[in-house]
């Protein structure tokens, strides 16, 4: 079976949904996902999102991230990323997001390496809050039309121009034909066997891209978030926000004695309780908050306080076991400032993409404002064209064995993170 549509989107997370929004409404929209629409990574950002508060921020929210970046950032990319926070963040709020206000004034909070506080936030589950409110959106959208549980295992193609994707869906084969794609397929997490991603993300994007000699960029740059709930488990691990530390949280060894600046960079701090861990012989380190007020904790701090609670820790009292684990992927598919990629009429948005804003290690809380900032810009680019480029139609290579396929997938990208990461190659599953 074949669909034709105008845009093909690949990802229900916040880069797939807001390029939707931002697309004409006269428009064929078909917005894809692997799982259901509210599996990923986007649905369980805690923290929030950075935004400059306002001019004077600008300089000081640009110096923080390419700080955090260890300056190996694109410098036009993150001027690009900072100038365009606060119309963005507008434009949620238009959309119907709720981020925490005291009386009409939006409430900043503060994440390691931020220079100040100026994270907008809905209490800790504002991937919920964004990912809700814009689905909502979505679903109102005559012109969009949603396909769940469509696996994306290669593009369509001719003479380096993308003609849509082939997808398995439920063993058949389905060829979807668009005049522009975007490829919204999220991180790496899933490739690893400690992480804090959603399980399905496992590259997707990087093997496809990999399958069509689609311009790749900092691979190698891999976050591990230094406070994941520790647990031996063979699932997600859970997140313990940065903005925990950010609100006062303190790191203790085995021994209860502080051992970092807890408002470093999350690669500084991954660092300093890997050393930690090393020299105590141990598995894992503490986060305390016992010595903050507890209503307001609890308030603040929902979600975590009622994960922590059924893993038999009250925040409130107890110190959280946390060693770090696989967070986030500031490499991919290399775009420019209209998430344009090396593939004509293919563009990447969000964690799948590298505009190079985040450098070696991303600023805590950038990437939903990448993911806002550059779907917005490719949703604009493609506004422009999309009058003038027809649709084209080939005949696309069937597919015989899907679960070969898939496996196939998983082996290109495990392959290029060893290729560039061979330290890291006992944290990858095996396939
Ligand atoms: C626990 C946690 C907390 C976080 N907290 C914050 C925070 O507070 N602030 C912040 O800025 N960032 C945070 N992040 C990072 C941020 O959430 C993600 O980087 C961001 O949401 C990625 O958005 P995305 O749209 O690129 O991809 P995602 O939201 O991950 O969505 C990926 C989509 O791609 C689809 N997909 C993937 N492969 C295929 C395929 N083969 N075929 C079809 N569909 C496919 C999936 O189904 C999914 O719909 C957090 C991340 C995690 C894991």
């Amino acid at each position: 079976m074949d669909i034709e549509c105008d845009v093909l989107i690949v990802g229900t997370g916040i880069a797939g949904l807001y390029s939707a929004l931002n697309l004409r409404d006269d428009l064929n929209i078909a917005l894809i996902s692997k799982g259901d629409i509210t599996k990923t990574n986007t649905y369980l950002a805690q923290g929030g999102i950075a935004t400059a508060k306002d001019e004077h921020d600008k300089p000081s929210f640009i110096e923080d991230t390419l700080r955090a970046g260890n300056y190996k950032n694109d410098l036009t990319a993150v001027r690009v990323l900072v100038d365009e926070s606060i119309e963005n963040i507008k434009k949620l709020i238009e959309l119907g997001v709720d981020f925490d206000k005291s009386k009409d004034n939006l409430l900043y909070t503060r994440e390691g390496a931020h220079s100040t506080n100026r994270i907008v936030h809905h209490k800790d589950y504002t991937g919920k809050e964004v990912a809700d409110s814009l689905i909502e959106k979505v679903l109102k959208r005559k012109n969009i039309k949603i396909y769940k549980n469509f696996y994306l295992c290669d593009l369509i193609t001719q003479n380096n121009r993308c003609l849509g994707g082939i997808f398995i869906k439920e063993s058949k084969q389905l060829n979807i034909f668009s005049k522009f794609t975007i490829l919204a397929t999220g991180g790496i997490g899933g490739l690893f066997k400690n992480s804090t991603n959603q399980r399905i993300l496992t590259g997707d994007g990087l093997s496809i891209a990999v399958k069509n000699n689609i311009k790749l960029k900092d691979i190698q740059y891999i976050q591990f978030h230094p406070t994941a709930f520790y647990e031996s488990t063979n699932e997600r691990r859970f997140l313990i926000s940065e903005s925990v530390r950010g609100e006062g949280a303190h790191l203790l060894n085995s021994k209860g004695e502080r051992f970092v600046d807890e408002l470093l960079p999350r690669d500084e701090v991954s660092s300093k309780i890997y050393s930690e861990m090393k020299k105590t012989n141990s598995s894992n380190v503490y986060l305390s908050l016992s010595h903050l007020n507890s209503s307001y904790i609890k308030q603040r701090f929902p979600k975590i306080y009622s994960e922590c609670l059924k893993r038999g820790i009250d925040i409130t009292k107890d110190s959280i076991p946390v060693a770090p684990a696989q967070h986030y992927f500031m490499g991919g598919i290399e775009v420019d400032l209209y998430s344009k990629t090396s593939m004509e009429n293919l563009f990447a948005a969000g964690e799948v993409s590298c505009s190079g804003v985040h450098g070696e290690n991303r600023l805590a809380s950038n990437s939903l404002l990448e993911g806002l900032v550059f779907s917005r810009r490719a949703a604009d680019y493609i506004n422009n064209l999309s009058d003038k480029t027809p649709l084209k139609k080939v005949s696309p290579k069937i597919i015989t064995d899907f679960e070969m396929v898939k496996r196939e997938n998983l082996k290109i990208a495990i392959d290029l993170i060893k290729e560039k990461r061979w330290d890291l190659k006992d944290e990858l599953i095996s396939y």
